[in-house]
């Protein structure tokens, strides 16, 4: 927003820099008239030069920050020379102190030492060598040029001799800095933008015009060759700093590659639009020899023309790397790289990941794939720009996108992540296709240098745990770490024995008499600290331990339920349940398996429940193909959690199911409204109708037991009637069972 009042205010100044020079051969005015745009172009092009400093991040910033030191080193020496002309009495070439002219030479230098020091700068041994060479030539040209000048100047104006060489070192120093910024941008992979850079070469050919200008402009006390060309100095580093910001937010491909070729005109314009001016004012005055005029404007012409042709040589294979360096090709957003580096001046990074996008690809073919993922970096585009203008969006690989939003959060920026999961409802116009895409969202906020990753980790959190969206906290990061630390040790204590099986009874209506038991798994660390099993099972089933673990749990449990057999007779347990997860299912082993373990033991199969999730069996494939062996075994099998997933009456036709198990939420909601109460009254009929068994889980109060039976059900399980046990306890149970009956 301010940038824009540089601009124009850079602009007015340089309008009315040309009008009192087109005015001034004419007519005289004051003579400090002409310094007020001269002070007021560089003191402009120091605050554009902070404002692109302070919304950048890394080297990008300290480039901006050293550049404008340089230019606040300019505009000191324009105060200096202001005050030199403004307190010295003169006529014909104004004075300029030996204090101005160092202050010119300092900004300079700080100029050049700035874009030297740019990292990614082409700094190539070739490339350096060249450019030194090239500095070399035009110092040398330029010495021996001026040199011929000297006695002339000297004779002709007084000006002191020292005075002079520091004017010629000046000189060789700015025209060095021209080859310099043109050198860079040959080569540049720098951070800078190539369009910053462009109009930061003219701001290094002005320090040679304003020398010329100065003898050009002598007969007018009134003006002033350095004075002429500062507003010049202001107005190209205001505008090297508007290309900066802009750039902040990646553009669109082609404008970018117009907007640079563009670029490549400008020292050429500039340099031409000095030359003729430099011949009108001789045409007009005849102040200065044809060979003087024509010898300046030619070195000129040739430097820049010098570097001209190598880069029009160049252009082309420049613009496809520098494109491909920073840009992904399929949906020209910024790239994997381009992101990482602009992360640093982020306060908010949001990473997407298309759900299940491989699936989609494989169904409908690579092409529509392609246009889906062009179709959704397109909405995540327009998406971002509506919270933030200067939001960078980018395509992080594969169907992986991310999105930089700003320093400073305005209104729309809050609830960006709920605007990308609603925008999910709306399917995408993919070659035709008419496709919905779900996302996984995470996000990171905050002042932190390590954002991207902390995003990175919520991303992975809502992956693994198949929510939509996951923000950042400290909390995360301990269960995260937490889970690095389960997984490291699963397989030590597995052969360290520091699992065992607990079993809950599950008992029958209305009396609560066991009949069947659960068993589930035990971790017991050996300082005595307990992981509960939602912890470490998910961990296990992700690094395929689960398997190794899931075979002595088969085992441990039909061990168990055969002791249980001899100690309290063949009937004393209908059931003894085994949870068997979605990874253990993928394994086509198991249903041999589980027939090796109850043989081993001598268990019936019909003893045996597998409770499985709706989940593991919902994709069809081999997990069903494995349910249905474990089915034709005899082994009886249990839909756990049911109602939490997806499709589940669907599931009930296609799955050997003979119980559900109501899941704890459902009985929660028992004695509430009848609407909670609806899901729960509606599973018995269904169950009732389709001859299967139900039990309820998580009963914890008599008031839902009793509502449960006059729903119908027959069977519960719950803290209400025992939490898992060990299997000693379930022993005297039996015995107490026994005995009462
Ligand atoms: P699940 O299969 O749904 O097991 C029931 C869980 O509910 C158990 O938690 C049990 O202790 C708890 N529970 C039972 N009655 C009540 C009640 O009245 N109130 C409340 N609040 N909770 C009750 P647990 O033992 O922590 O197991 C959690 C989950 O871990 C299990 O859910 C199951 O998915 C998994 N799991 C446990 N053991 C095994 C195992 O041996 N193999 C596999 N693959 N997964 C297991
Ligand atoms: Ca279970
Ligand atoms: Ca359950």
């Amino acid at each position: 927003m301010h940038n824009r009042w540089f601009v124009r205010g850079a602009l007015t100044l340089a309008l009315a820099d040309i009008l009192l020079i087109a005015l001034g051969v004419r007519a005289g005015f004051p003579k400090l008239m002409v310094w007020l745009p001269a002070v007021g172009g560089p003191v402009l092009a120091v605050a554009a030069f902070r404002g692109a400093a302070a919304l950048t991040e890394g080297a990008l910033r300290t480039f901006w920050r050293r550049v404008s030191y340089g230019m606040g080193a300019v505009a000191a020496a324009a105060v200096s020379q202001t005050v030199d002309v403004g307190t010295t009495e003169y006529s014909g070439m104004p004075p300029i102190g030996a204090r101005t002219l160092l202050l010119y030479v300092i900004g300079t230098i700080l100029a050049i030492s700035a874009m030297l020091r740019l990292p990614g700068g082409g700094r190539s041994w070739r490339q350096l060598t060249t450019a030194v060479l090239d500095v070399a030539v035009v110092a040398v040209a330029a010495g021996i040029a001026s040199s011929q000048y000297v006695g002339w100047f000297i004779d002709r104006f007084g000006v002191t001799a020292s005075a002079w060489w520091l004017n010629i070192a000046m000189m060789a120093i700015a025209v060095a800095g021209v080859v310099v910024v043109v050198k860079i941008m040959a080569a540049s992979r720098s951070p800078v933008p190539r369009a910053a850079l462009w109009w930061l070469a003219p701001v290094g050919l002005c320090g040679p015009l304003s020398t010329v200008l100065m003898s050009v402009l002598s007969p007018w006390p009134h003006l002033n060759g350095s004075a002429a060309v500062l507003p010049f100095v202001g107005l190209f580093g205001v505008l090297a700093a508007r290309a900066q910001v802009r750039h902040l937010g990646v553009l669109p491909r082609s404008r970018r590659a117009a907007a640079s070729r563009r670029g490549t005109a400008i020292p050429l314009v500039a340099t031409g639009l000095t030359s003729l001016l430099l011949v009108t004012v001789f045409v007009r005055t005849g102040h200065l020899t044809v060979v003087q005029v024509g010898g300046t404007t030619l070195l000129l012409l040739l430097v820049v023309a010098r570097q001209a042709v190598a880069l029009a040589e160049n252009a082309a294979l420049l613009d496809t790397v520098a494109n491909q360096a920073m840009h992904d090709d399929l949906t020209g957003l910024a790239n994997r790289r381009f992101f990482a580096d602009a992360v640093a001046g982020a306060r908010t990074v949001v990473l997407i990941d298309l759900k299940e996008f491989r699936a989609l690809n494989d169904g409908l073919g690579p092409d529509v794939g392609d246009a889906l993922l062009v179709a959704y970096g397109a909405r995540l585009s327009a998406l971002a720009r509506s919270a933030d203008e200067r939001a960078v969006v980018a395509r992080l690989g594969g169907d992986e996108f991310g999105v930089l939003l700003s320093a400073e959060p305005d209104a729309g920026q809050g609830d960006f992540a709920g605007r990308l999961l609603a925008a999910a409802d709306e399917p995408l116009q993919a070659a035709g296709h008419e496709v919905l895409v779900d996302v996984f969202v995470g996000v990171a906020e905050g002042d932190f240098a390590d954002l991207y990753r902390r995003a990175e980790l919520a991303l992975r959190a809502a992956v693994a745990s198949g929510g939509r969206l996951v923000r950042y906290d400290a909390s995360l990061e301990r269960r995260l770490s937490r889970r690095a630390t389960i997984a490291a040790d699963l397989r030590r204590a597995l052969t360290a024995g520091e699992f065992h099986m607990l079993y809950q009874p599950i008992v029958e209506l209305p009396h609560g008499r066991m009949v069947a038991v659960e068993s589930l798994i035990r971790w017991t660390r050996s300082d005595g600290t307990v992981v509960p099993p939602a912890d470490f099972v998910p961990v296990a089933e992700d690094t395929g331990l689960i398997v190794e673990l899931g075979a002595w749990i088969i085992d441990t449990v039909c061990a168990q339920a055969a002791a249980w057999r001899r100690a309290h007779g063949p009937d004393a347990l209908r059931s003894v349940a085994v949870n068997v997860s979605a990874r253990q299912l993928l394994d086509p082993g198991l249903p041999d398996l589980v027939a090796a373990a109850l043989a081993r033991h001598g268990v019936p199969a019909s003893q045996l429940t597998v409770e499985i999730t709706e989940t593991a069996v919902f994709g069809g494939g081999r997990a069903l193909a494995t349910v249905t062996a474990l089915s034709e075994l005899g082994v009886a099998i249990a839909l756990d959690d049911f109602g939490t997933g997806h499709s589940s009456l669907g599931l009930l036709r296609t799955c050997p199911v003979d119980a559900i198990k109501v899941d704890k939420s459902f009985v929660d909601g028992l004695g509430g409204t009848p609407q909670q109460e609806a899901i729960v009254t509606a599973l018995t009929g269904i169950a009732e109708t389709m001859g299967l068994r139900t039990v309820a889980e998580g009963v914890e109060t008599a008031a839902q037991a009793r509502r449960l039976y006059e729903l119908g059900y027959r069977h519960a399980q719950g803290f209400l009637f025992a939490r898992p046990l060990p299997a000693g306890e379930i022993d005297a149970m039996l015995d107490r069972l026994h005995l009462a009956a």
